[in-house]
Order: C-alpha cells, then structure tokens, then sequence
C-alpha cells in the first residue's frame, strides 16, 4: 500500500514537471489568437515606485484614507505590480491581511452589500444600500466621523452614486435608486465629494436640480477636473461625468488628482479626516476579462494610492486602509515579463467570485489589519479608533 502511494506520488511529481516544461516551451506571445487578444496585456509605460519612511506619531490616527478597489483580488494587484515591472506603491504597506467579503444572503457579494459592509459594519443582502436585512438605515463610518465634527470626503471612478460611494452617503433598499441616493447626498454635511453622476443630480424625474440645492448649501459645483484641482478649501461638488466617469484611457490621472484635491481640502480640517477612495472600474475590467482594463485601472488606483502615502508619510498621523469589496473575474496570472509588462490574465467567470481579498495598512493603527477578518471588521476597526 505505502509502496503504491508512492509510486502515484512519483507519477504525480513526473507529470508535474511536464507539464511545466511543456507550459515554459510555450512560452510565446508573438501570435496572440483574437479570444488571448483582450486577456493578454503587452506591456506599457511604467511609473518610478517610491518608498516612504514609517514613522509615525501616536497609537491612533488623526486621519483615515480608506481606499477600496473595486474587484480587486490578490491576482489584480499582482498583475498591475507585474505591468509596472514589478514594483507598485502597495509595496510600502507592510501590514497585510485578509477580508472575507460573503453578504448576508449570498456567498458570492455584490458592491451593494460589500460596500455596506465596509461603511457600516453589516453584513446585508445583495443590492442594500446602507441598509440591513430587515432594509433598516445603518449609520455608516463617514456619517460617524461627521457627527464627531471630522471632515469627510468620498471619491470614485464610478458614478458618485454608484454602489460603492453611495454605501458611505446613502441609505436606499437597491442600488439602482440612483435619484434617491443622489437625494441623500443633500441630507449629509460631507466636505467633498467628486465623481461622475452629474445626470443623477439633475435630470430627475421629482424635476428638483440637486446641482443647485447644492450650490445654496454652500457647495462649488464643479463639473472640470482642472477647476476642481484649484480648489483648496470650503465645500466642493466634483460631477465630473453624466453618470459613469470613462475608463483610464479616456480619463487620465482624475483619480490621483481627485484623492489630492480632497486631501488639501480636508486638511484645513485641525479635528482630521475620513477620506474613502475608490478605484471602481478594476471591477469592470473583471467583468469583461479583459486584462488590459484590469491592469490599466489597478495602476491608476496604485497611483492614487501613491498620493495617499505622500500625504501620510509626511503628515505621521494618518492610517490608510487599502482593501476591497470582493474580486471580480476569477483571475489569475498565467503569465508575465517585469521587463516588458507583459500580464496574461485568465479568468474563471464574467462575475464577482468569493475569495479573500487582501488588506493593506500603513500608519498609526496598521497592525489592528492582519491575518484573517470578515469585511464587516474594517469599519470597526477604524472606528474604535476614531473614538478619541
Ligand atoms: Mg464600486
Ligand atoms: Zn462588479
């Protein structure tokens, strides 16, 4: 018996190896067949990684940026580092851990009810909106730190109004309440908030022009990234698409410039700051297997994450949580070059799958962020040291 299990390990172990032989042999990317087309990412610019001095003041911080990518699994951050050579920006965070991301009513999460889950600490059902299963408001991190006179800020890719954002200023049963949840923006004291969803403010069917309500509660309504990159202070409206922002080809740097436009404005603020980034359309690019999106959406968001680490390594009493709300796409790395950026990505369904994602922490409070938790912990976490 011992003998035989042997002998099938043996095979095991020689097949193995075949097999990646014969894998490494293939090894050819020069004829990408049209399906490989979209899956297979050639390689492009690549950016100069920095790395930031840990060294921080006190036990708590001051100032939390919490940054969600959208879709964002183990498999899209390594096929981004891949792309830029193998470095990323996520490499200062020396603090790791794991989020289990399963809603309340659905092992695989939607955006909705992750969303939920990272802003208020429920587990909902898929779709909810600041919402819990009996579709009960539940106040959320932002409206907690508002309350405690902290200025708050919420950026995305996305629509403004899209799941992810809307679960840090909304309270709304379905996701796709668009006007509603555009509605409860007006019902908050948030400082700035800028994405696109400008349609969901003003086209709408009660006929009210929120862009305006806006503007008489104070607010610069702004519709250009380079005039809302001026801004340094007071309140601001960032619309700064109809409703979905394009994709990175398109829209260039509006991330990294929208997380440091927030950070100069939220910073005048002696009492700190929450700030939620959200890189939202690595997630679409999962969506469609497509891993030029996929890697193009994961750089943006490592640059964004970049300016974050900027401003906390010189600041000392700011803590970034980086994490995300599910992984989309089933992805895998199948293959890939550091020197050219070559990422062949493979994927395992055209939805959300129910694997951990990672969690990344640098700051004051970064070690509360390691091994395993449940998505619903993050918030938690971070409140329990906001209370000050
Ligand atoms: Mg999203
Ligand atoms: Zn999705």
């Amino acid at each position: 018996m011992i003998k035989k299990l042997r002998w099938t390990k043996a095979i095991a172990l020689v097949l193995a190896l075949g097999l990646g032989l014969s894998v490494s042999a293939q090894e050819n990317y020069k004829h990408i067949s049209k399906e490989d087309s979209v899956k297979v990412f050639p390689g492009g610019e690549q950016y100069k990684v920095k790395q930031f001095k840990a060294n921080f003041k006190g036990k708590k911080p001051k100032n939390i940026i919490f940054m969600i990518g959208d879709g964002m699994g183990i498999a899209q951050v390594f096929g981004g580092m891949t792309a830029n050579g193998g470095k990323l920006f996520l490499e200062n965070f020396k603090y790791v851990g794991f989020s289990r991301t399963q809603s309340a009513d659905n092992y695989v999460t939607d955006s909705a009810a992750g969303g939920t889950a990272l802003s208020s600490g429920y587990k909902t059902y898929n779709g909810a909106i600041g919402v819990d299963m009996n579709k009960k408001s539940q106040p959320n991190i932002r409206e907690y730190a508002e309350e405690k006179g902290i200025a708050t800020g919420v950026i995305s890719t996305s629509a403004i109004t899209h799941a992810t954002p809307a679960s840090f200023m909304a309270h709304q049963p379905q996701r796709k309440m668009y006007e509603e949840i555009a509605g409860d923006f007006l019902n908050t004291n948030v400082d700035v908030f800028i994405g696109g969803g400008y349609d969901h403010f003003t086209k709408r069917k009660d006929g009210r022009n929120l862009a305006k309500e806006l503007k008489d509660k104070g607010y610069k309504v702004l519709r250009d990234m380079k005039e809302i990159a001026k801004v340094k202070d007071g309140k601001l409206a960032g619309l700064t698409a109809p409703t979905h922002n394009p994709r990175y080809e398109e829209r260039g740097d509006m991330l990294p410039v929208a997380t440091q436009t927030a950070l100069n404005i939220l910073d005048n603020d002696k009492d700190g700051f929450f700030l939620m980034v959200e890189g939202s359309q690595i997630d679409w690019g999962g969506h469609q297997n497509d891993t030029h999106f996929v890697v193009n959406e994961m750089l943006d968001f490592d640059r964004a994450i970049g300016v974050a680490l900027e401003f906390a390594a010189k600041n000392k009493e700011t803590l970034i949580v980086v994490t995300a709300d599910h992984e989309t796409g089933g992805m895998a790395v199948l293959g890939g070059k550091y020197k050219s950026g070559m990422v062949k990505g493979g994927y395992a369904t055209g939805h959300h799958s129910g694997v951990p994602v990672p969690v990344f922490a640098f700051g004051p409070g970064a070690e509360e962020f390691m091994g395993f938790m449940e998505n619903i912990d993050i918030p938690k976490k971070l409140k329990a040291m906001m209370k000050r």
